[in-house]
């Protein structure tokens, strides 16, 4: 599997990329999680649009899903369908996309199970103010698990253990007096990873005007492990 960061920012596209996409390799098949504000510029760098196989969308934030709404424009001038995993609340947003005819939607569920070709992918509902959903993609013995935006709680801790690869989000410093209930900080993410035996852990949903180092420094209180943080084009084999 080799996951590509497309864009890591939330909840503001910046100089230096978009928001929230990732784009998993596997074989010949091409799995997008998450189209936020400019993505698909940094995806054509690496494909053409009508190579994705499937899109998921893990919440409907418009920093998750903005640049849905670009694609749609594209497969509907090449008149090609492809399938569309995504949450069918908030209402008004799902009612944004249902009916488009370029997206064969499926609403996602607790413990829903995808297989593409040897590949299997599967969903576990995250906490977020909206419905959001962490998704899993297995195949050849590696496991990999991006949770979309989340607090900490047992959903996480079980859908995460043991897995080779985390893609967490830790958008807070601990030290911020933020929302506690939208995003873990990156210490939580780093000491829930550790906690749950991931291998590798990655970092993701960063703020563009807070510091790199700022997070590495929040993470490493919860870890000793070595951590990532995501940078736009980064490629990881996993
Ligand atoms: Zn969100």
């Amino acid at each position: 599997m080799k996951l590509n960061i497309l864009g890591c920012y939330g909840p503001i596209s910046c100089s230096d990329g978009p928001t929230s996409s990732y784009l998993m390799e596997v074989n010949d098949k091409k799995i997008l999680m998450d189209m936020g504000a400019g993505s698909l510029i940094n995806l054509q760098k690496i494909c053409k649009m009508e190579d994705i196989d499937m899109v998921i969308l893990s919440h409907l934030h418009a920093d998750h899903i903005n640049d849905l709404f670009i694609l749609r424009y594209y497969l509907k001038l090449i008149d090609k369908k492809i399938p569309l995993y995504a949450p069918n609340s908030p209402i008004s947003e799902f009612d944004r996309f249902k009916d488009e005819e370029c997206f064969d939607v499926k609403v996602l569920e607790d413990n829903m199970e995808v297989k593409l070709d040897d590949i299997k992918i599967s969903f576990l509902s995250a906490e977020h103010p909206v419905s959001a959903f962490m998704t899993k993609i297995e195949y050849n013995n590696k496991t990999f698990v991006y949770s979309g935006d989340s607090i900490v709680n047992n959903n996480l801790k079980t859908f995460i253990k043991g897995v080779d690869f985390a893609l967490l989000d830790g958008a807070f410093l601990s030290s911020q007096k933020l929302n506690r209930n939208t995003h873990m900080s990156s210490y939580e993410a780093a000491k829930t990873a550790v906690d749950m035996n991931v291998k590798k852990l990655m970092i993701t949903h960063l703020a563009p005007f807070i510091d790199r180092k700022e997070y590495l420094f929040d993470a490493k209180k919860g870890s000793d492990e070595e951590i990532l943080l995501a940078v736009p084009m980064l490629k990881v084999k996993i």
